[in-house]
């Protein structure tokens, strides 16, 4: 079972999140296996402290060397050395295909920095990966790791009831997901598409793929250029070449 570990300075508060609804019910079960390590409890340094002023002057104070090795020695005890990830805003922005690469690895540990960030010697020496959520800057790296451990997590198989609850979503292969509808079937004259009503299962996959191929031209068109399209996706996205009108609606047929 792949293992995660977390390098933080607010286990409680990344446990607590990862503890509730859908990740929380996979690791009551065993599904899941995630550690949260509190880096001060690997501090040398004088008054518990894990930080210091930067050289060269400055703001702020920086996450120094030694309590994150420490901690980082703690969790590689056992078995091979685990595939080590910053949380930082100068890594590679995260997606859906990184998510699936990650959840190859058999054992991962999240680093995540606060303050200023941490000693630029621990990124070149223990680092295998620096991975963002976003070109913004957050006060710590426990919101990006959690983000980024409920994708990987939700992917393990065991975590969702079936496998088509992840596979069949935006991102997952490279379009956006199709809307979705629940009861009742009208409010206030708006009815749901007539078509998802008709129990016919070619005919509501096919409504499926035409409204992905549709959403993502009109919301993320960037997305269609690394999409794995089959020619029948291509020629129907050519109806679309100019246009730029139209509700989710617009292509029922
Ligand atoms: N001084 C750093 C810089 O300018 O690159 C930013 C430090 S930030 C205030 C503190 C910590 O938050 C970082 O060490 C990192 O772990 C985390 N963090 C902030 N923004 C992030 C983002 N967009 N993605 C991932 N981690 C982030």
């Amino acid at each position: 079972m792949m293992k995660i570990d977390v390098l933080t300075l607010f286990p409680e508060m990344m446990d607590s999140v990862l503890g509730e609804s859908i990740i929380g019910r996979a690791r009551a079960k065993g599904i899941l296996n995630i550690n949260f390590t509190n880096i001060r409890d690997y501090t040398k340094m004088s008054h518990g402290h894990v930080d210091d002023a930067p050289y060269g002057g400055g703001r702020g104070m920086v996450m120094a060397v030694q309590p994150i090795m420490s901690a980082l020695e703690a969790v590689s005890q056992s078995g091979e050395k685990p595939f080590v990830v910053y949380m930082s805003p100068q890594g590679k922005v995260f997606n859906q295909n990184m998510a699936k690469e990650l959840l190859e690895k058999e054992h991962l540990v999240f680093l995540c920095g606060h303050y200023e960030g941490i000693d630029e010697r621990v990124i070149e020496s223990a680092v295998d990966m620096e991975l963002s959520v976003g070109d913004y800057v957050l006060t710590g790296g426990e919101i990006p790791a959690m983000a980024v451990i409920d994708c990987i997590c939700r992917m393990v198989p065991g975590v969702l009831p079936e496998e088509e609850a992840f596979t069949e979503e935006s991102h997952f292969d490279g379009l956006l997901e199709y809307p979705q509808y629940t009861r009742p079937e009208e409010i206030e004259g708006e009815r749901v598409p007539d078509v998802l009503l008709s129990g016919h299962h070619k005919k509501i996959a096919e409504w499926r793929r035409k409204q992905q191929l549709y959403r993502t031209w009109k919301k993320r068109p960037d997305m269609l250029k690394n999409a794995p399209l089959s020619d029948k996706d291509k020629k129907y996205l050519l109806k679309y070449k100019g246009k730029r009108r139209g509700t989710a609606k617009f292509i029922e047929e």
